[in-house]
């Protein structure tokens, strides 16, 4: 049984005010929460704040980002060596990276690597955009995004996948629960194909685009999805801490 994910993105959100007055208002409802992965990924300025608020808790912290550099003059930029002592996991290949700031599989490849040879989880983010959706080009853009990035050394280290349509996101337009499902059970069956039926059973999809404690149970009931990457709706304690609770409570049924 997989254990199901809910990692909140904040994105550029939240002063580290803002963030430690966030934190301390969920994270002991957060933290007693059992046999779910419970991840925030505050902006970088506020990791180190919160990773001390979190200390000891079940809570696990995500960075949003990294270069794939380990130090050097890329002024701006941080590095998975700067990661490794506050975080578990990293977000790479969101799509507003992706669009923003010209991110490309090759580049995502590269901070995957990074992220791995410094203990980080990465969660890798893929997903079609309307256009490409609208073109019925859903399975061909993923299967591409996945082959950019793909190797049988990514998916033993622990990698999850998001898969996040990008219309989706930030829209209040959500995936349905069976559609989401039948893009995940896609992205298993072509890495089952790739990797083996062991890897693509053992790995976690998550859903993420739009969701919110009111249609959460509709994708994490689904059979293939194992959780949700949530950005808007993870800024809102009693929503986030609802999101998690209803995975708990449905998972705890699934399994018992
Ligand atoms: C995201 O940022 O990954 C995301 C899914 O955002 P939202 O939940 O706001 O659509």
């Amino acid at each position: 049984m997989r254990i199901p994910m809910i990692a909140g993105n904040w994105k550029m959100n939240t002063t580290i005010n803002e963030a430690i007055q966030l934190v301390s208002e969920i994270r002991w409802k957060l933290g007693a929460i059992d046999n779910v992965d419970k991840v925030i990924c505050p902006p970088f300025i506020s990791l180190a704040a919160v990773s001390e608020l979190i200390k000891g808790s079940s809570i696990k912290l995500g960075a949003q980002n990294l270069y794939f550099e380990d130090n050097g003059a890329y002024t701006g930029e941080i590095s998975p060596l700067m990661l490794a002592d506050l975080c578990e996991l990293v977000i790479i290949g969101h799509s507003e990276r992706r669009q923003y700031f010209n991110e490309t599989g090759e580049i995502i490849d590269k901070k995957i690597q990074a992220a791995l040879r410094f203990g980080l989880k990465p969660i890798l983010c893929i997903g079609e955009n309307s256009d490409e959706n609208e073109a019925g080009k859903t399975e061909e853009v993923i299967t591409n995004q996945l082959m950019a990035s793909s190797t049988r050394v990514y998916y033993l280290s622990g990698l999850v996948i998001a898969y996040e349509p990008v219309w989706a996101i930030g829209t209040g337009r959500a995936a349905t629960g069976k559609q989401a499902n039948e893009t995940i059970g896609f992205i298993r069956h072509t890495i089952s194909q790739k990797e083996g039926k062991r890897i693509a059973q053992d790995l976690r999809i998550l859903y993420g685009g739009s969701v919110t404690a009111a249609n959460a149970a509709e994708f994490i009931n689904q059979p293939e999805i194992d959780g949700a990457l949530v950005g808007g709706a993870s800024l809102k304690p009693a929503e986030f801490l609802s999101i998690v609770k209803q995975t708990a409570e449905i998972r705890g049924r699934l399994s018992g």
